[in-house]
């Protein structure tokens, strides 16, 4: 889901992470602790909705998992065996409850709930449209315009109205939705965002974003929910339903590269591993004589181990992250980003005077990070600085879920490696090529006609169009929205 950016108001960012159970006593207090090791999709809200076959409960609020659902009281008063819940990514975006999901609203035919990962990027259009229709929004969410799509459609069942709504949108979504009588999972066409399914011993299945949120509850992994799936857990089990034209899948590769849990298992395949490869794929690229192969920490460790391993090279521990702040990108802006970086890392002096460091870090984006990373190098007395990246440079934003500020803010967009390298104050600079990423995660390159993977953040190459950035006045969704009616 998304909300609109006080700075401008057409840009959009919102990551986050949900979770529904179905057939479980203490349905709230499983989906708290998967919302929990979910946390790090999102950190500015979270809320949990839950249905004990009467009432629906709901609790939303600012802040992290803990400090919303850590005492017994408040998951008490969610009762039921079914319940959904969400974590939102704090952005300096629109702060406030009402915008907390999971969304709920009362239809026709009863109560509903929903939870959404990733953006919609005709969501504005379409808000237009149902504006001047006197539908009246609550939020400034995107999310959102799938609850009035429901409201407004003409079929009967909640999975009809649902499956109506979402033909109409277009994007990344993936989507738990909590009705009367089932827990939904919903995966977009192309599978942009992760979706999977699980099962714990007692038989109560759960739909989470990541399995490390299946881990946490002694769940078992079933399966990935596949592109364009509808799944219904309800009192007969499990139903899984096509809706939606078929699409060659677009998995997010950035995933891969920073922001899922380095335990949790993507399509298949480990992140961990993923990371690792891409490590050794880069040493194999840019491979440069050094002393000491340090991570940024956390998210450059498991690709510099690989880079170590591959290259020979010492693997240390020379930058030490305090776990106690947040994520420096939150931080809205460049003075607060600064400091961020200082309290969030500190220099391992013994692993760093007197060497020729190689530094590996996930990504750069606007390089502030870096920046900061490598004077902090180099006053701990690093004779050489060499910087590797695990992804190609970021030269666009991602309309997909995953926040990236506006083009012009990104580092690569604006420059080439070499004016990067001076910028960020290093002897050498190199990203990952396209191709090594794709080798890092079982390819051969990129096919360049049909790449398995959503990289736009990496190449452009947008799979789903972009209606509200490129100034859409709607027609064509409107066409939709009237079509066989
Ligand atoms: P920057 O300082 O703007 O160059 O940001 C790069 C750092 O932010 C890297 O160390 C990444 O680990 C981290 N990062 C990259 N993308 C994101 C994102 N979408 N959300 C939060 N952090 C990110």
């Amino acid at each position: 889901m998304l909300t609109t950016h006080p700075f401008d108001d057409d840009h959009l960012h919102e990551e986050c992470g949900v979770f529904g159970i179905y057939g479980h006593p203490d349905a709230a207090s499983h989906t708290a602790l998967g919302l929990h090791a979910l946390q790090h999709r999102g950190q500015e809200a979270a809320g949990i909705v839950a249905f004990d076959g009467e009432h629906f409960h709901s609790h939303r609020g600012l802040g992290h998992v803990a400090d919303n659902f850590g005492t017994e009281a408040v998951i008490k008063t969610l009762h039921g065996h079914m319940a959904v819940g969400h974590v939102r990514y704090s952005t300096t975006g629109e702060t406030m409850l009402r915008n907390v999901q999971p969304l709920f609203a009362d239809f026709e035919f009863g109560g509903l709930a929903i939870g959404h990962n990733g953006n919609l990027t005709n969501a504005l259009t379409i808000r237009k449209q149902l504006v001047r229709r006197g539908c009246l929004f609550q939020s400034t969410t995107d999310t959102e315009v799938i609850v009035h799509l429901i409201a407004i459609s003409l079929y009967s069942t909640v999975e009809e109205r649902m499956i109506d709504a979402l033909r109409q949108v277009e994007g990344a979504y993936s989507l738990v939705a909590l009705t009367q009588n089932a827990v939904i999972g919903v995966r977009d066409p192309l599978g942009i965002r992760p979706l999977v399914l699980g099962q714990l011993p007692s038989g109560a299945w759960i739909i989470a974003s990541e399995t490390c949120a299946l881990d946490i509850v002694g769940a078992n992994f079933v399966r990935d929910v596949e592109p364009g799936e509808l799944i219904i857990l309800d009192h007969n089990g499990l139903r899984s339903i096509k809706p939606f034209v078929k699409s060659r899948s677009r998995f997010c590769i950035f995933e891969y590269i920073y922001f899922a849990r380095p335990d949790s298992v993507m399509e298949g395949t480990s992140v961990y591993e993923v990371r690792k490869q891409i490590g050794r794929e880069l040493a194999k690229e840019s491979g440069v004589d050094a002393d000491v192969v340090i991570p940024v920490p956390d998210s450059g460790v498991p690709a510099a181990l690989g880079y170590a391993a591959a290259a020979n090279i010492p693997f240390e521990l020379g930058i030490i992250r305090n776990h106690y702040v947040g994520r420096t990108f939150i931080e809205p802006t460049v003075t607060i980003r600064h400091l961020g970086v200082k309290l969030k890392h500190n220099a391992n002096r013994v692993n760093i005077a007197g060497k020729r460091v190689i530094l590996v870090d996930d990504s750069i984006v606007r390089g502030t990070t870096s920046t900061k990373i490598v004077e902090m190098v180099r006053q701990a007395g690093a004779t050489e600085v060499h910087m590797r990246i695990s992804s190609p440079p970021t030269t666009h934003s991602c309309f997909y879920g995953i926040d990236t500020p506006e083009r012009d803010k990104l580092l690569a967009y604006n420059h080439d490696v070499a004016q990067m390298a001076k910028l960020i104050g290093v002897d050498s600079l190199a990203f990952i090529s396209l191709d090594g990423l794709y080798r890092a995660v079982g390819e051969t390159e990129r096919n360049a006609r049909h790449p398995k993977f959503c990289d736009a953040c990496f190449t452009g190459d947008y799979p789903i169009a972009l209606a509200d950035q490129d100034g859409g006045q709607g027609q064509e969704s409107l066409t939709l929205m009237t079509e066989g009616f």
